[in-house]
C-alpha cells in the first residue's frame, strides 16, 4: 500500500528531501486542474510556465527512478479539483496515507485542510524546506507591538542569519541598509545585459491549454517562451545576473525607461516562487559574489539581500498572520472598476502605457513599474483594491497570493490602514519624471495641473490628500504635503479637485 506526496505547482524544489531516494512504496502526484487554472483570470504565460516546469519536474523525477502519477489538463480521469483526483488515486493505488508540503497559499492550504478532515486515508503536512522562516515567525518576533516594521526584521534576520555582518555582529559596511544610494535614474549607460535566457517552444501546450477552454489574457509567447523550466535553467540564469547585471542592480533599482524594461533587475522571482531555487542559496551566491569582486558596490549587494532576506520573508508574515480577512481591507473606501486599458495597455499617459505593455508582454513589470506606476495610479484613482488585487494576482508570472497580495493591498494601496507600508507610496508626475524617460515622451505635459493635457497624476495626487485628510494628515512620514495643501488658496484646490473629479470620471478615456 503505498504512500501519496503530493506536490503543488509551486513546489518545485528538486533539493527537496523527499527526493532523495527513489521508493517503490511512494507515488508522487502532480495536477493540472482547472481549480487552480480558473480562481483568476491569468496571464496565458503564467499559466503556460507552471504546467511546463511541473511536466519538466515531473519527467526529472522519473529518470531518477520515482513513480510518478501526473494528471494532464486534457486527461480523461481528470476530476479538475484535487480532493476529486486524490480520492479517485488513493481508490487506484490503494494507499494508505497521503502526504502533502505546507501551502503558501491560504486557499490550497483551507482546500487540503477541509479535504484531510474527511479523507479515508491519513493525511500529514510537511515542510517545504524553501523559505528562512516558519509562516508565524515575523508575528512572534512583532507580538504585541502595532507597527511591523520591515526594517526591523530585515535586522532580525540579518543577524539570525549571520548576513552581510562583521566579526563584530555589526552590519558590513557599518549601515544595514543603502536604500539611500541606490535610487539613479537610467539614461542609456551602462547598456541593458543581454537577456540571455534561455528560449523553449511551447505552441503544443498552448494549444492544449487553449483547447480545454482556459481562459486567459496576455501575450503567451509560447513559441519564444523566456522562463526557466527547471533548476538548471535558473541556476543559469542566477549566474548570468551576478555576472551582468547586480553590479548596477543598486544603482538603477527604482529607475525606469521605455527602451530597456528588464535593466539590472534579476527577473528570479517565478524561479524562486516555484522553489527552482532556494532563497538561502541566492542570497549566499549573491553576498559570496560581492566577497570576491571588489567592483561589485556593497549598496547593490545588500539591496538585493533586502530585498530577499528582508521583502520576501517579511511580507509573507504579514500575509500568514493576517488571513483570511486581510484580503478584505479597503481603508479609502476605494470602489471605482479597472479602466478597460489595464487589458490593452492602450491609455495615452506614457508611463502607465509602458508599465502595462511590459506587463501583458512579459507577465512581468519590476517592482517600481508595480508600485510607482500602476500602483500609483490605481490608489490616486480610487479603483477597487480588491478588483486590483485580482489583475496583479492574475498577471504577473511570479504572482501567488502570499506575496502579492500584502504587495498590493498593502505596501502599493495602503489598503490595510498602513499595517504593513508606513505611508502611502504615491507621487505626482515629478517623481516619475525624475526616474524615467517617460514623460518626454507622454501626450500629457507632466508641468502642468488643470487642463486636457495636464498629467492626470498631478490633480489626482493633490485631490487624493485634500479628500483624505481625517486618515493620513497626522501621519508624520508624510512630510510637507499638508502643510503646502494648508498654504494652498481654497479656489485653486477647488479647480485641483474639479480637475480630478474629471480624470476620475473618465478613466477610460485618458
Ligand atoms: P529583483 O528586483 O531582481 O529582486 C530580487 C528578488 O527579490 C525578487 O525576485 C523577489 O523574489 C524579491 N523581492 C523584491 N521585492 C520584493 C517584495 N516587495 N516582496 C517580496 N519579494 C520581493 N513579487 C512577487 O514575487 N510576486 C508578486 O506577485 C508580486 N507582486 C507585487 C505587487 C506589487 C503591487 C508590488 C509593488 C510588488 C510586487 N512584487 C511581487 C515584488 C516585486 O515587484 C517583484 O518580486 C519583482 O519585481 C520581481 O522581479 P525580479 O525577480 O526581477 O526582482
Ligand atoms: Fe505619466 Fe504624467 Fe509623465 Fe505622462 S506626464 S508619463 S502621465 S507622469
Amino acid at each position: 500500500m503505498p504512500t501519496l506526496k503530493l506536490i503543488l505547482g509551486d513546489q518545485l524544489n528538486p533539493q527537496h528531501s523527499w527526493f532523495a531516494h527513489p521508493s517503490d512504496e511512494v507515488i508522487f502526484v502532480l495536477m493540472e486542474i482547472r481549480s487552480e487554472t480558473d480562481y483568476v483570470l491569468h496571464h496565458a504565460q503564467k499559466i503556460i510556465a507552471i504546467f511546463a516546469a511541473m511536466r519538466d519536474f515531473a519527467a526529472q523525477l522519473q529518470a531518477q527512478g520515482h513513480r510518478v502519477d501526473y494528471l494532464k489538463i486534457d486527461d480523461p480521469n481528470n476530476q479538475q479539483q484535487f480532493g476529486k483526483n486524490l480520492s479517485a488515486l488513493i481508490t487506484h493505488y490503494q494507499a494508505c496515507a497521503v502526504h502533502y508540503q505546507v501551502p503558501d497559499e491560504y486557499r490550497l492550504d483551507a482546500q487540503l485542510a477541509e479535504y484531510a478532515q474527511g479523507a479515508t486515508v491519513a493525511m500529514t503536512m510537511v515542510s517545504s524546506e524553501h523559505f528562512y522562516t516558519e509562516r508565524d515567525d515575523a508575528a512572534q518576533l512583532f507580538a504585541g507591538r502595532k507597527n511591523w516594521l520591515m526594517e526591523t526584521f530585515y535586522r532580525h534576520m540579518r543577524v539570525k542569519h549571520g548576513v552581510l555582518l562583521d566579526a563584530q555582529q555589526q552590519p558590513v559596511g557599518g549601515k544595514w541598509n543603502f536604500d539611500h544610494d541606490n535610487r539613479k535614474p537610467w539614461r542609456g549607460v551602462p547598456l541593458e545585459p543581454q537577456d540571455l535566457r534561455i528560449r523553449h517552444d511551447h505552441r503544443a501546450l498552448w494549444a492544449s491549454i487553449t483547447a480545454a477552454g482556459i481562459a486567459s489574457f496576455g501575450a503567451p509567447n509560447a513559441a519564444h517562451f523566456a522562463w526557466p523550466l527547471n533548476r538548471r535553467e535558473a541556476l543559469q540564469q542566477l549566474a548570468a545576473f551576478i555576472e551582468q547585471g547586480l553590479l548596477h542592480f543598486g544603482d538603477f533599482q527604482d529607475a525606469m525607461s521605455r527602451h530597456a524594461n528588464r535593466l539590472f533587475h534579476s527577473q528570479l522571482s517565478f524561479a524562486l516562487n516555484v522553489k527552482m531555487l532556494s532563497p538561502v542559496e541566492v542570497v549566499n551566491a549573491v553576498v559570496e559574489a560581492t566577497a570576491h569582486d571588489e567592483q561589485i558596490p556593497l549598496a547593490a549587494c545588500e539591496g538585493f539581500v533586502r530585498q530577499i532576506l528582508g521583502w520576501r520573508e517579511y511580507v509573507r508574515g504579514v500575509y500568514w498572520a493576517n488571513m483570511p480577512s486581510y484580503v478584505e481591507h479597503n481603508f479609502f473606501n476605494h470602489q471605482r472598476a479597472l479602466p478597460a486599458w489595464f487589458w490593452t495597455g492602450k491609455t495615452r499617459m506614457r508611463c502607465m502605457a509602458n508599465a502595462l505593455d511590459n506587463s501583458l508582454q512579459n507577465a512581468h513589470a519590476h517592482h517600481i513599474q508595480r508600485l510607482m506606476v500602476i500602483g500609483n495610479f490605481a490608489l490616486l484613482a480610487g479603483l477597487n483594491p480588491q478588483a486590483l488585487h485580482h489583475w496583479y494576482l492574475g498577471v504577473y508570472i511570479d504572482a501567488f497570493e502570499w506575496v502579492e497580495l500584502p504587495n498590493t493591498l498593502g505596501m502599493s494601496q495602503f489598503a490595510d490602514g498602513g499595517k504593513l507600508a508606513t505611508k502611502p507610496y504615491v507621487s505626482a508626475a515629478a517623481y516619475i519624471d525624475r526616474m524615467s524617460d517617460y514623460c518626454s515622451d507622454c501626450h500629457y505635459d507632466k508641468k502642468l495641473r488643470i487642463g486636457a493635457t495636464a498629467c492626470p497624476f498631478n490633480a489626482l495626487y493633490w485631490d487624493f490628500f485634500a479628500r483624505n485628510s481625517d486618515k493620513l494628515a497626522r501621519n508624520p512620514r508624510i512630510g510637507m504635503v499638508y502643510p503646502q495643501l494648508k498654504k494652498m488658496d481654497a479656489s485653486a484646490l477647488a479647480t485641483l479637485q474639479a480637475q480630478a473629479e474629471i480624470w476620475r470620471g473618465n478613466l477610460d478615456a485618458l
